[in-house]
């Protein structure tokens, strides 16, 4: 199958631009045996490159160019098949955009191609070209600095030095995680993960139990994560607690059993936000919005939690707009290579922005990750890379520190 891949990425400091010649003269002679062609473009500062061929060539020869030492914050664009390829008779053309002329340059790049795409403006790859040419989406290049030139060092706090609480007597035990804002050096909310009594896992704890039992349980481990953060010594931060949308409408006065447990242990409503798991659809969608409504009127702040991940999609949003949304780490994961990832978070930025939705991002294990969502905008954070979620304690967190000489 013939399979395309287009990606950006920007020159090192270091690498002199006359070795380019020379770089792909190698390049080509592998690519040739591998029958893979295409087109190199570079602007001085970026590579845009296309790659065509067999779907197991180009995909590995993707691989090396990604290990590459001589260019860095590669983004894959496009990834596509087609009948025939675009640029076929050369093997890899570099093609130097500084030595044409701006307003016929692209004309020129689409007169080395092959095929009848050679017009066909509503070709995805040549729109890409020409967005490159045109230098049209240069603002969302992020320049991000190599992962290790930050350092994650745990810290630890009075809060996290305390002992592991259990919760007597109750079926369920709870890990606190937090969401945490870098920059400021803050601690947005603590999310409370129910765990099972021996820290198996959410879906463990949920499996074992009766389905009919499932909402009346789910609302009533509540108490148990309130007690537990107070214990914990919670009292003046922010909690943050999962809830199945359905629990609300199923359990009769969901609503008043945890305002009386948020009382119990010494908090206010003001301090707690539910996240909405949206694990299934919302079926009785007049009766939740009524218990949202009661939520908020009490003072408690609500959240979708994962964003952008199966049912907690767009429709949900237009119907009802949360206080935060969290952005489902499926779209997080390596965003900074991943054009399309870049531009789903994006837009899912602006949208919140015009709503004024505050965001975060969960899921955060890579420090390019978490660069690439800072620079596009996004301040909290929520993953292994700050802290991880600890069972029945408070987790030190290593906050980013810029080491020395970068
Ligand atoms: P969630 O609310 O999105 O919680 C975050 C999950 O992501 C947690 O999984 C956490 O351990 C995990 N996580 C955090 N940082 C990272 C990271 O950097 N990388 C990776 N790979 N994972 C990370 P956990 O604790 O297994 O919880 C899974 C889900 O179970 C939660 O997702 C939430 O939807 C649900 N859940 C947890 N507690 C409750 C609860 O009390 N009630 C209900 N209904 N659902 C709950
Ligand atoms: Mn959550």
């Amino acid at each position: 199958m013939l399979t395309t891949i287009i990606y950006r990425s920007h020159i090192c400091d270091d690498v002199p631009v006359k070795a380019l010649e020379d770089m792909v003269a190698a390049a080509n002679h592998h690519n040739r045996h591998e029958n893979v062609t295409g087109i190199l473009l570079f602007n001085g500062t970026h590579f845009f490159q296309l790659l065509e061929g067999p779907a197991e060539s180009v995909t590995a020869i993707y691989q090396h160019i990604c290990c590459d030492p001589r260019h860095h914050n590669v983004v894959e664009l496009l990834r596509d098949h087609g009948p025939s390829r675009r640029f076929g008779n050369v093997g890899m053309e570099l093609f130097d955009l500084r030595h044409y002329d701006r307003d016929d340059v692209l004309q020129s790049v689409l007169d080395k191609g092959t095929t009848k795409y050679q017009m066909t403006y509503n070709d995805r790859a040549l729109q890409f070209f020409r967005t490159f040419v045109e230098a049209t989406e240069k603002a969302n290049y992020f320049e991000l600095p190599p992962a290790d030139s930050w350092e994650f060092i745990p810290e630890e706090t009075a809060l996290s030095v305390q002992p592991e609480v259990v919760a007597p007597g109750a079926d369920c035990s709870f890990a606190f995680q937090p969401i945490v804002d870098p920059f400021m050096q803050e601690v947005v909310s603590w999310e409370a993960l129910i765990r099972s009594p021996g820290g198996e896992s959410p879906g463990a704890y949920f499996d074992a139990l009766p389905r009919e039992e499932l909402y009346e349980r789910d609302l009533k481990s509540k108490q148990v994560a309130l007690s537990m953060a107070s214990a914990l010594g919670l009292q003046d931060q922010t909690l943050s607690l999962n809830l199945l949308p359905m629990t609300l409408v199923n359990v009769p006065s969901a609503v008043d059993f945890l305002l009386t447990a948020i009382e119990a242990n010494g908090f206010v409503p003001e301090q707690i936000v539910v996240e909405f798991t949206e694990s299934e659809a919302i079926s009785r969608f007049e009766e939740f919005t009524s218990a949202v409504r009661q939520l908020k009127s009490a003072g408690i702040s609500v959240t979708i939690d994962h964003f952008g991940a199966g049912f907690a999609g767009l429709q949900l949003l237009a119907q009802f707009q949360p206080d935060r949304i969290k952005i489902n780490r499926d779209l997080i994961m390596d965003v900074h290579k991943s054009g399309p990832r870049q531009a789903i978070i994006q837009a899912i930025i602006k949208c919140c922005a015009s709503l004024e939705i505050q965001f975060c991002a969960v899921g955060v294990e890579k420090a390019e990750e978490w660069m690439w969502l800072e620079s596009a905008g996004i301040s909290q954070f929520q993953g292994h890379l700050f802290a991880s979620p600890r069972l029945g304690g408070i987790p030190a967190i290593a906050w980013p520190e810029k080491k020395f000489g970068f």
